[in-house]
């Protein structure tokens, strides 16, 4: 028989402990009651365990008010945290695509805390439009006649083809009706815009005569749709924007151009496959142009229509549009973002994007070895830990098949032979639970983390002493 069950402490008592004070100060009087009191009901559930070795009540107290300290902890980190993407993909849509320029954070930070001349003129003192503070700039940088930005590249399709397609045939080929990131899919926003899709062509070959052929009374557009994350290759044939744009014309029906990333400026200066600019769209005759705003532009969530004046008006004067708007953060952001593109020369310093990809190898070679020491002196022998080569991919629907050079840090369970799934999936996890969540990949019988987007090496090595890795190896895959 074990001792009789001792008097167990009172949630009042436990929250006037030390342990209890210091929750209340942080997480308030009301939460930590609530995560004492259900501290205090698990440690209820487990006492028949404790047997003869019931603590006594101030240690039961300590161990209660530690427990719901831990919780509340837990429930106060930030669900949008901020992590270190080393997965080699430096656009990548799940970790929020584009990191911004210090410029456009500063905007951002004094949008949010002051008033700001948002729709209003500061010379005439009376209103002023929401998107003048892009507008000009848009048109400078494009070389379009007008712009206007909504709040991604999907709502400035979705606008463009309710505004011009509503009822009315929206004519694309059967080769670029693409899906994007598994819900953005071009059949269905044309559904939903209520613009009737007219396919053309064949997966692989759509000539002019086919675009030609569609066009009707009812057509209310046409539409080509840069194929972002395929390519087709092979026995191929696709109708170029210069072409299309004098079809288009001579039946005045507007050409829209949905260019999806869309980037203002010629990657090859920075080693990269050039791809086609929004100015190279608007110079060959396309009638409004779409594109993202986070994507290869570097900025934050956004999407631009930019083009003909007339046509960009009646986009601005569709009542949808107010539902798609851009907030004054953001927009702040973009003006920011979009004023370094005044500056080409030093846009790779600036434009955290841009200097991800540009990156040479050599540069992210020595990165690597850095992290590598580092991860080799915390992990000892528990892995082996080396400098490999990878490639980087630009991401979010950019030269989908491009890849960068890059360097990386792999990471392998030691032991003999191949290191189960289950043991690099424990290693990852034990990565993803660091402060600062450190996400990379499993590639090749190991962790791989691509340095190429590591800006904080300081930070990285620091925290290295909180990982808790606890692998196994007498265990079956
Ligand atoms: C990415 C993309 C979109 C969607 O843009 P978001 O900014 O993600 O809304 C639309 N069309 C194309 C061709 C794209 O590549």
């Amino acid at each position: 028989m074990g001792k009789p069950a001792g008097p167990i402490p009172s949630v009042d008592e436990i929250i006037r402990t030390d342990v209890g004070k210091i929750a209340c100060e942080r997480f308030g009087h009301a939460a930590t009651v609530g995560a004492v009191r259900a501290a205090l009901e698990r440690f209820r559930a487990t006492i028949g365990e404790a047997g003869d070795e019931r603590p006594d009540r101030a240690s039961i107290a300590l161990a209660v008010g530690t427990a719901a300290t831990d919780r509340l902890n837990a429930a106060d980190l930030p669900r949008v945290r901020r992590v270190f993407n080393l997965t080699g993909t430096v656009l990548h849509t799940n970790l929020g695509r584009a990191t911004l320029p210090e410029n456009a954070i500063e905007a951002a930070t004094a949008a949010m805390r002051h008033a700001v001349a948002l729709e209003y003129d500061l010379q005439s003192g009376g209103r002023g439009e929401r998107d003048d503070a892009v507008r000009d700039l848009l048109k400078e940088l494009t070389g379009a006649e007008d712009a206007l930005v909504v709040n991604n590249n999907a709502a400035a399709v979705l606008l463009v083809l309710n505004t011009f397609s509503l009822r009315r045939g929206a004519i694309v080929s059967r080769g670029e009706l693409i899906e994007i990131g598994g819900s953005f899919r071009m059949p269905e926003i044309m559904k939903r815009a209520g613009a009737e899709l007219v396919e053309v062509g064949t997966t692989n070959r759509t000539h002019l005569k086919d675009y030609e052929a569609a066009i009707g009374p009812s057509t209310g557009l046409l539409m080509k749709v840069h194929t972002s994350n395929y390519l087709i290759q092979g026995f191929t044939k696709e109708v170029l924007t210069a072409e299309l744009s004098r079809l288009a014309a001579k039946h005045a029906i507007p050409l829209v151009d949905d260019l999806g990333s869309g980037t203002l400026v010629d990657l090859s200066a920075w080693g990269m496959r050039r791809e086609r600019t929004v100015q190279d769209a608007v110079g060959d005759g396309s009638d409004l142009v779409t594109f993202s705003g986070d994507k290869l532009l570097g900025g934050p969530q956004a999407g631009f229509i930019v083009g003909r004046r007339d046509l960009v008006a009646a986009c601005a004067k569709n009542p949808i549009k107010r539902a798609l708007r851009l907030d004054k953060i953001r927009l702040a952001a973009l003006e920011a973002t979009l004023k370094l593109y005044r500056d080409p020369d030093r846009l790779a310093e600036r434009l955290p994007t841009l200097r991800h990809l540009s990156r040479s190898k050599a540069d992210v070679g020595d990165a690597a070895s850095r992290v590598a020491a580092a991860l080799a002196a915390e992990l000892g022998d528990r892995a082996v830990v080396e400098v490999v080569d990878c490639a980087s991919q630009i991401g979010s629907g950019a030269l989908p098949l491009e890849t960068v050079p890059s360097r990386g840090v792999s990471i392998t369970p030691a032991g003999e032979g191949k290191p189960s799934g289950r043991r690099l999936a424990r290693l990852a996890a034990a990565l993803r639970a660091l402060p600062v969540p450190v996400i990379g990949r499993i590639e090749r019988n190991a962790v791989v983390l691509d340095v190429r987007c590591l800006d904080d090496e300081q930070t990285f090595a620091t925290q290295l002493t909180k990982l808790q890795w606890a692998d196994s190896t007498n265990e079956s895959a």
